[in-house]
Protein backbone atom coordinates (compact mmCIF):
# COMPACT_ATOMS: atom_id res chain seq x y z
CA UNK A 1 0.00 0.00 0.00
CA UNK A 2 2.92 2.12 0.66
CA UNK A 3 4.65 1.64 -2.30
CA UNK A 4 1.16 2.00 -4.38
CA UNK A 5 1.19 5.66 -2.77
CA UNK A 6 4.45 6.12 -3.71
CA UNK A 7 4.03 5.52 -7.25
CA UNK A 8 1.12 7.63 -7.34
CA UNK A 9 3.17 10.20 -5.66
CA UNK A 10 5.99 10.28 -8.70
CA UNK A 11 3.63 10.02 -11.25
CA UNK A 12 1.64 13.33 -9.71
CA UNK A 13 5.08 15.14 -9.87
CA UNK A 14 5.52 14.32 -13.36
CA UNK A 15 3.43 16.73 -14.02
CA UNK A 16 4.46 19.79 -11.83
CA UNK A 17 2.04 23.03 -10.32
CA UNK A 18 3.65 25.97 -11.64
CA UNK A 19 3.90 28.15 -8.54
CA UNK A 20 5.66 30.60 -10.50
CA UNK A 21 2.22 31.85 -12.23
CA UNK A 22 -0.52 33.23 -9.95
CA UNK A 23 -3.87 31.83 -10.80
CA UNK A 24 -6.16 34.60 -13.14
CA UNK A 25 -6.79 37.58 -10.51
CA UNK A 26 -10.24 37.03 -11.00
CA UNK A 27 -10.77 33.51 -10.48
CA UNK A 28 -13.79 32.33 -8.27
CA UNK A 29 -13.87 30.98 -4.92
CA UNK A 30 -14.90 27.08 -5.61
CA UNK A 31 -16.11 24.71 -2.99
CA UNK A 32 -14.75 21.62 -3.69
CA UNK A 33 -16.18 18.57 -3.24
CA UNK A 34 -13.83 15.24 -2.95
CA UNK A 35 -14.85 11.63 -4.71
CA UNK A 36 -12.81 8.42 -4.36
CA UNK A 37 -13.79 6.63 -7.90
CA UNK A 38 -12.68 3.36 -9.61
CA UNK A 39 -10.32 3.48 -12.47
CA UNK A 40 -13.12 2.74 -14.70
CA UNK A 41 -14.97 6.02 -13.72
CA UNK A 42 -11.85 8.15 -13.37
CA UNK A 43 -11.41 6.91 -17.57
CA UNK A 44 -15.12 8.97 -17.76
CA UNK A 45 -14.83 11.68 -15.93
CA UNK A 46 -11.14 12.61 -16.08
CA UNK A 47 -10.66 12.19 -19.66
CA UNK A 48 -7.64 14.90 -20.38
CA UNK A 49 -4.88 13.11 -19.15
CA UNK A 50 -4.42 9.11 -19.12
CA UNK A 51 -3.84 7.06 -16.79
CA UNK A 52 -4.89 9.24 -13.55
CA UNK A 53 -4.92 9.17 -10.50
CA UNK A 54 -6.67 12.25 -9.89
CA UNK A 55 -8.35 15.12 -11.44
CA UNK A 56 -10.05 18.67 -10.72
CA UNK A 57 -13.07 19.39 -12.39
CA UNK A 58 -14.16 23.08 -11.71
CA UNK A 59 -18.12 24.17 -12.21
CA UNK A 60 -17.98 27.77 -12.10
CA UNK A 61 -21.78 28.15 -12.99
CA UNK A 62 -22.43 26.45 -9.79
CA UNK A 63 -19.04 27.52 -7.87
CA UNK A 64 -17.64 23.78 -6.92
CA UNK A 65 -14.99 21.84 -7.86
CA UNK A 66 -15.10 18.01 -8.59
CA UNK A 67 -11.93 16.34 -6.85
CA UNK A 68 -11.86 12.94 -8.24
CA UNK A 69 -9.21 10.49 -6.90
CA UNK A 70 -8.47 7.00 -7.27
CA UNK A 71 -7.71 6.70 -3.60
CA UNK A 72 -7.13 9.11 -0.61
CA UNK A 73 -3.48 10.25 -0.78
CA UNK A 74 -3.17 13.54 0.90
CA UNK A 75 -0.04 15.04 -1.37
CA UNK A 76 -2.66 13.58 -4.67
CA UNK A 77 -5.54 15.28 -2.95
CA UNK A 78 -3.79 18.61 -2.09
CA UNK A 79 -2.14 18.66 -6.04
CA UNK A 80 -5.70 18.69 -7.23
CA UNK A 81 -6.88 21.39 -4.58
CA UNK A 82 -4.50 23.54 -5.70
CA UNK A 83 -5.86 22.87 -9.39
CA UNK A 84 -9.38 24.52 -7.86
CA UNK A 85 -8.11 27.43 -6.98
CA UNK A 86 -6.40 27.70 -10.30
CA UNK A 87 -3.29 26.38 -10.81
CA UNK A 88 -2.07 24.66 -13.94
CA UNK A 89 0.69 22.52 -14.63
CA UNK A 90 4.02 23.96 -16.11
CA UNK A 91 3.48 24.51 -19.71
CA UNK A 92 -0.33 23.95 -19.62
CA UNK A 93 -3.61 26.56 -18.86
CA UNK A 94 -6.18 23.86 -18.54
CA UNK A 95 -7.59 25.78 -15.62
CA UNK A 96 -7.01 29.51 -16.89
CA UNK A 97 -8.58 27.97 -20.51
CA UNK A 98 -11.69 26.76 -18.67
CA UNK A 99 -12.48 29.98 -16.78
CA UNK A 100 -11.59 32.58 -20.00
CA UNK A 101 -14.01 30.18 -21.72
CA UNK A 102 -16.89 29.78 -19.04
CA UNK A 103 -16.32 33.92 -18.88
CA UNK A 104 -16.54 34.07 -22.58
CA UNK A 105 -20.27 32.11 -22.35
CA UNK A 106 -21.58 34.21 -20.52
ZN1 LIG B 1 -2.53 18.09 -11.86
Amino acid sequence: MKYLALLITLNCSAAQLDFDRQPPADWPMLRYHLYLVTAEEMRILCPIRQPVHGCAVPLFATGKCLVFLRENDEQLRNHELWHCIGIDHVGENTMRDAWIKFKGER
